[in-house]
């Protein structure tokens, strides 16, 4: 730390410059078992391990018991997380920094780059990319920030400035809040070009309409690519498709593009129904044998019953908790109901199912007990097992951040 002082005889008066240099720096002191985990590469800092009670967002120098430099973090909540390691050296938080892993960042993902057929994609995933509380998406030339917590949030000007020195070929930037903020909107414009309020991506060869600044959602998840590309190349070919919670469709889409007979999607946003043909819309694909249901998925399932109504292949993909009226749906718990019904709409000799979830909470064993529970006796194969892809990159020393599971199960009846 340096400090300038300027003297004159008649006012007196001083000014103080203060060079914050990492020095300056607060100490953290954490247990063996932590400085071993960081070592090990763990960034994420989990409050009931670790107790803090100095000031929040700041970077802090992380020190073992014998006061033996760990590793450089920031402090912020996060859901049960109340910082993030962004350093093994003794560094500060700078712009060389969010260069260096921008740059490493886009060399891993230059295979997408390449690829003509897919614009859309994410470019920066949290720690999977070496820093926690952010994430940036790409959708054609523009990019979509995700700030996860108010130390993120208060740097966006440096990592917008970082960021579009690493990529100059993209033109704007959104930003999305994803964290308690009393005045922030969810999602507004960062810099440069303005997009239009639809932009058309493509992904595998398909268009999908999205919208880049309207609430935090965008009208695809980026990270069920593999899922829909399996759809895209003819996995459910000739069947009769099912869609439950189906958002604006996209599985919809992927499965009619990839030849499949008919398609159902089904959810209770009313505003799914607009969505879902517009992405079907931008493929010129017909909509006669594709229907959009506006209901909630369990009184469908009722629905169908009543009219015998079944299919080769149904697609269950809910949010962590679905709202089903006066109940929670809690897809920790509760899936198997989602799989127990879904069995009861399938043909006598079997068909499909594809069961997702994105539930943080519920690890790959859990979902696939869940999955057993709701077959019962039925003999079935899960022929394939779906992650999250490459583009969101994920940590292997913080497992939870591997949320994805997506079960491709062949069911015999
Ligand atoms: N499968 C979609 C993403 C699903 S997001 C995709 O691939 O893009 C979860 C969706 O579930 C939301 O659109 C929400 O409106 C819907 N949803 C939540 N609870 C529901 C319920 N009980 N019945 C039907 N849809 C529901």
């Amino acid at each position: 730390m340096f400090i300038i002082s300027y003297y004159r005889p008649s006012v007196r008066f001083e000014i103080v410059a203060v060079f914050c240099y990492n020095k300056a720096m607060k100490s953290l002191h954490i247990s063996a078992k932590i400085a071993h985990e960081i070592r090990a590469g763990k960034q994420l800092l989990e409050s009931g391990s670790l107790a803090y009670e100095g000031s929040e967002n700041t970077t802090v120098r992380l020190v073992d018991g014998s006061g033996h430099f760990v590793a450089s973090a920031y402090i912020s909540k996060q859901n049960k997380g109340i910082g993030w390691v962004y350093s093994l050296l003794d560094s500060p938080f700078d712009s060389d920094l969010l260069l260096a892993l921008f740059r490493i960042g886009r060399r891993k993902r230059t295979s997408y780059e390449n690829d003509t057929t897919t614009t859309a994609y994410r470019l920066f995933n949290q720690d999977g990319d070496g820093l926690g509380g952010l994430s940036i998406d790409r959708y054609n030339d523009y990019a979509v920030f995700s700030f996860y917590n108010p130390f993120i949030y208060a740097h966006k000007e440096m990592i917008a400035e970082a960021f579009r020195i690493v990529y100059p070929d993209i033109i704007g930037g959104y930003e999305k809040v994803r964290f308690k903020h009393q005045s922030a909107p969810e999602s507004s414009h960062l810099y440069g070009k303005q997009a239009p309020e639809t932009v058309v991506i493509l992904e595998n060869g398909i268009r999908y309409q999205v919208f880049l600044d309207d609430g935090l959602m965008t009208g695809i998840f980026l990270d069920q690519h593999m899922v829909r590309k399996a759809l895209v190349a003819g996995m459910l070919a000739h069947k009769t498709v099912l869609n439950l919670f189906s958002y604006t469709a996209a599985f919809s889409v992927a499965a009619a593009a990839g030849g499949a007979q008919s398609t159902v999607s089904v959810d209770l946003a009313k505003r799914s129904r607009g969505l879902s043909q517009a992405h079907f819309d931008a493929n010129e694909i017909p909509q006669d044998v594709h229907d959009f249901v506006v209901m909630d998925v369990f009184d469908y399932y009722r629905y169908a019953k009543r009219h015998q109504k079944t299919f080769d292949a149904i697609i269950i993909d809910p949010p962590s908790f679905a709202r089903n009226k006066k109940k929670v749906f809690s897809v920790v718990k509760d899936y198997h109901r989602l799989i127990a019904e879904a069995v009861d709409l399938l043909p006598d000799g079997g068909g499909w199912i594809i069961a997702s979830t994105n539930a943080e909470n519920m690890t790959l064993r859990q979902f696939q007990n869940q999955v057993q529970k709701g077959m019962g006796s039925l003999p079935y194969t899960i022929t394939r097992t779906e992650r999250l892809p490459e583009d969101f990159a994920v940590n292997p020393a913080n497992p939870a951040s591997q949320y994805l599971k997506v079960l491709f199960i062949e069911v015999v009846k």
